[in-house]
């Protein structure tokens, strides 16, 4: 393949020392590789423009003339430097700040190109870059890159280093892209598109590498993702279900509640992709409160009746336990046994549910991460459903997963993913979609108070349960500390018990232990506790149809989409529910989040608005999104060519000479050292 840039030191790029090496480290700067995908953010524009063009306030640059004696100032360690200058035919003033040495330079008549901000009141540019003609840097008439730089590493520096390194290695940029879609798209080579980035001609030309690049960067992370699929499917044939219509029909009549239109439809979707050959990977999208959870027991029945065990894995023991019910009231009648594995099942009670498991005695388990711990067997899993899924890392996914043997993989998810990221994060997933919910709800009405109005809030509590109904009262949200959350419970807790001493106030939050933590959401369940004081443990998944009031204290603090799954606690019955934000926010941020809350309460447009006040990359919060870091791209602004790419790829994956023709020699390299054919990196 010749040499890769891949394999050699920045050190060998004249102008770069050991020690510059070094520093170069701490921007991810190792090789010559790095350095040269190494984008700036912006560009200077050092190109000359006419004083008639420039409006007040515009950074500029313009070419002049010394014309008066420059007068130099001095206040405190400060200086100030004005020279007359013309730039045919206007006069102006140009000024410099503590750069007194400048004066020396300004000779009449000479000729100096000046950057700065126009002034055009007082007719004047305060220069934040020059460059006298006569003895030119060679900025002048160029966009010159910004790079994020820092400590040692100067702009400068970088701009001299960057340009070395093109001169030197530039001609060895491989291309990477086949001559299809490079035709397709009439972009520009790959060595051509990266120097472009760095020192464009112009702004045209500067916008067609960039063009080139985060297509390049889409397309890569698209071919990746589908081709892992794409292999896995050829490599290996997941679970045959061979349960019949009529078997599944028993179970859903057996319900007590018609599935809606939606429900339906996805109900197909899965039993199709359950009786299948190829492994089911599906994503089970659905506002909270969409009837998720029947779906996921449709699935396990499904896998059950075809002769598998099923599991249930969820992100909180209270959900494991409420699932555990649900599940158990629905299945007994078809002697479908369910078991319950957290991380508070243990000794003997943990032993026999493995020994079971792994007999094929027990047919469904429900838990938590518990279920992925390394001696937990199965004798044949056939069906893996994750609810929540967000909230698990994309390896927890597959440890599950490579329990049984390529079994159907269903994951629900209650924050609604908007298409950009969904079609970024999930690849070739197939995404199912509830679109509706059961009818005869209400709609949740959403209220934004201040603080001074809780007296009438608890006021509208006292109705809810006078009506017999229920309520949960959510406690402000200190950022980093577990303890102060617990402590702010506690209170607020003590508070309502005295503020509603005829009937029962209960107290949940993170610290308690398992069995405290079931016992009040039984109590709450039979409507023996009316009032819940609780930190965000209830966020996910909690399914209490009684209840129909949602109180979030200090709910500016909360992200957008943990108050929306919190507002989804409520309005999971017939009854009338109503959600209550109480918060003074602060923030313009927080300001927004309310408006958002109660502008709306369609699951999409809320996730829609968070990513756009959050941006991709916080949205599914940490790292273990899974979700990918681009140089150039921007899931947002350029999701036309995701769009693109990913139909490229698909078609590219598509084309038998796609594995043997040299012209995709570069992409099945660079499939290569993303290890696509080793190992599942990617879920
Ligand atoms: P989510 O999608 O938030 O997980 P759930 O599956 O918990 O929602 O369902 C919310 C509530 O709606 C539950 O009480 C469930 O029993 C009920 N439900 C689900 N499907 C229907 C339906 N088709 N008709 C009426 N109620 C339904
Ligand atoms: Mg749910």
């Amino acid at each position: 393949m010749g040499i890769s840039l891949d394999s050699i030191e920045v050190k060998q790029i004249n102008g770069v020392s050991a020690q510059k090496q070094n520093e170069l480290h701490a921007f991810g700067v190792f090789t010559v590789k790095d350095l040269l995908e190494y984008y700036p953010f912006r560009y200077d524009d050092f190109r000359p423009r006419s004083l008639s063009e420039i409006k007040h306030g515009d950074k500029a640059t313009l070419v002049a003339k010394v014309i008066g004696i420059p007068v130099l100032q001095r206040f405190g360690g400060k200086s100030r430097l004005s020279c007359k200058m013309v730039a045919e035919p206007w006069m102006f003033t140009a000024t410099w700040f503590n750069q007194h040495y400048v004066r020396e330079q300004l000779t009449a008549q000479r000729e100096i190109v000046i950057t700065g901000k126009w002034d055009q009141k007082r007719n004047a540019i305060t220069v934040t870059d020059y460059e006298f003609t006569d003895r030119g840097e060679g900025k002048i008439g160029t966009l010159q890159p910004v790079y994020s730089v820092g400590g040692k590493i100067t702009q400068t520096w970088i701009r001299k280093i960057i340009h070395q390194g093109l001169q030197q290695y530039g001609e060895l940029i491989p291309e990477i892209l086949p001559h299809s879609i490079i035709r397709k798209y009439e972009f520009m080579s790959r060595k051509r598109a990266i120097a472009t980035i760095h020192r464009p001609e112009d702004t045209r030309e500067g916008q067609q590498g960039r063009r080139r690049m985060v297509y390049e960067e889409l397309f890569l992370f698209q071919l990746k993702v589908q081709a892992f699929r794409v292999l896995n499917r050829g490599r290996m044939d997941g679970v045959v279900h061979t349960v019949d219509n009529a078997t599944v029909r028993q179970f859903v009549r057996s319900l007590p509640f018609e599935l809606t239109d939606a429900q339906k439809r996805v109900e197909l979707e899965i039993l199709q992709d359950m009786r299948s050959p190829y492994c089911m990977n599906r994503l089970l999208q659905g506002d909270v409160g969409s009837g998720k959870t029947v779906l996921a027991a449709i699935a396990l029945y499904a896998t059950v009746k075809s002769g598998f065990q099923g599991a249930l894995m969820v992100p909180t023991e209270i959900l494991a336990e409420q699932h555990m019910r649900s599940l158990t009231k629905m299945f007994e009648p078809f002697g479908i046994t369910v078991g319950l594995l957290t991380g508070s099942v243990t000794g003997r009670k943990r032993k026999d549910l493995l020994a079971s498991l792994q007999m094929g005695m027990l047919d469904i388990v429900v838990g938590t991460h518990a279920l992925i711990q390394e001696d937990v067997f199965f004798r044949g899993l056939g069906m893996v459903v994750t609810d929540e899924q967000h909230r698990f890392g994309v390896n927890q996914r597959s440890i599950l997963r490579r329990k049984g043997y390529n079994p159907d993989v269903l994951t629900m998810t209650a924050t609604p993913i908007p298409r950009t990221l969904a079609i970024t994060v999930f690849g070739d997933m197939d995404v199912s979609t509830l679109s509706e919910r059961p009818k005869g709800r209400v709609p949740i009405m959403t209220y934004w108070v201040k603080p001074d109005l809780m007296e009438r809030v608890l006021k509208l509590v006292n109705r809810e349960v006078d009506q017999g109904r229920q309520a949960y009262l959510i406690c402000p949200l200190i950022e980093e500390s577990e303890k102060l959350d617990v402590q702010n419970a506690i209170d607020l807790h003590i508070q309502m018990s005295q503020a509603f001493p005829h009937y029962k106030v209960g107290l949940l939050h993170g610290r308690m232990t398992p069995g405290e933590k079931d016992e009040v959401m039984r109590a709450f369940y039979s409507n023996e506790i009316q009032l819940l004081v609780s930190t965000t443990v209830v966020e996910v998944g909690v399914d209490v149809p009684n209840a129909t009031l949602m109180i979030i204290m200090d709910a500016d603090r909360f992200g957008l989409s943990q108050l929306h799954q919190l507002r989804g606690r409520v309005g999971r019955g017939q009854h009338a529910s109503f959600c209550v934000l109480v918060a003074d926010p602060k923030s313009e941020i927080g300001r927004e989040r309310m408006t958002a809350m109660t502008d709306t309460d369609d699951g999409f447009e809320v996730s829609r608005r968070d990513l756009e006040l959050r941006g991709p990359g916080d949205f599914f919060g940490t790292k273990q999104s899974g979700l990918p870091e681009f140089r150039l791209a921007d899931m947002t602004a350029d999701f036309e060519v995701l769009e693109q790419a990913r139909d490229d790829a698909a078609e590219l994956l598509k084309d038998t000479d796609f594995w043997t023709s040299a012209d995709y020699a570069p992409l099945r390299n660079y499939l290569q050292n993303e290890q696509i054919f080793q190992g599942d990196i990617i879920d």
